[in-house]
């Protein structure tokens, strides 16, 4: 077992493969903190849908970047997200917001910002992260890397049941589908540091897993059994 402060748990993976559902599991079960880096992408892409800047213009999104506060918190160890002082942990969790993410993750200057926060939270704490490039960018020292999948099928299921739960009845399968390829793919193909499986990540297909069955996979290998 590796001693505590380093013990870091990089988990990467397209939408719906269950990263944060895992993420929380496992960061509950182990006693640590779980940072979920793509909540920090979509409060960039929520305020940028709010002042109605184009989430893909990397100019007038590094103004709006300057004159921003992003900060993490975490509160009974669940984390909570503000930008310029107001709590958006709820309102990041629409499609549109999805796709916004996605658009501003693809500009450097947004990706070395944040990671830099990443990096920082990393440093002062054991901790397991989710995202696209974490294993491969963000920490690539990482001891612990799991590279999470499910069929697209399973994942766009997996989307839609997270979005209804939060009441959000009006999307269909088909639609949630079609966002995510999209979007996976935009994660993808992008030239900064694109979703990609780090060579020495731990491939986990959840498509026909339990989530206690993904979690239990994660544990044994991180305490060595
Ligand atoms: O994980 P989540 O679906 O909340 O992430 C939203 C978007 O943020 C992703 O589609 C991706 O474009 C971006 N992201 C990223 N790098 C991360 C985490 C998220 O580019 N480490």
């Amino acid at each position: 077992m590796i001693p505590e402060e380093q013990l870091i748990i990089a988990v990467d993976g397209p939408a719906g493969a269950g990263k944060s559902t895992i993420a929380r599991l496992v960061a509950e079960k182990l006693g640590i903190l779980y940072l979920d880096t793509g909540a920090m992408y979509r409060a960039i892409g929520l305020k940028a849908l709010r002042e109605g800047i184009d989430t893909r213009h990397e100019a007038d999104i590094s103004d709006m970047l300057q004159k921003t506060d992003l900060d993490i918190q975490f509160v009974n160890q669940e984390q909570r997200v503000f930008i310029d002082c107001q709590d958006v942990t709820r309102d990041i969790r629409t499609p549109a917001v999805s796709m916004a993410a996605s658009d501003v993750s693809a500009l450097p200057v947004v990706r070395k910002a944040l990671v830099k926060i990443q990096r920082g939270i990393a440093s002062r704490q054991p901790l397991i992260l989710d995202g696209r490039d974490i294993g491969t960018y963000v920490l690539p020292d990482a001891p612990f890397k799991f590279f999470l999948t499910a069929s697209a099928n399973e994942r766009a299921k997996r989307r839609l049941s997270d979005l209804q739960a939060r009441g959000d009845q009006s999307s269909s399968l088909k639609e949630v589908q079609m966002d995510m390829e999209k979007r996976d793919r935009q994660d993808s193909e992008r030239a900064f540091a694109p979703l990609r499986q780090a060579d020495d990540a731990i491939l986990v297909d959840t498509t026909n897993l339990t989530i206690d069955e993904v979690v239990d996979v994660l544990i044994s290998k991180v305490s060595g059994r």
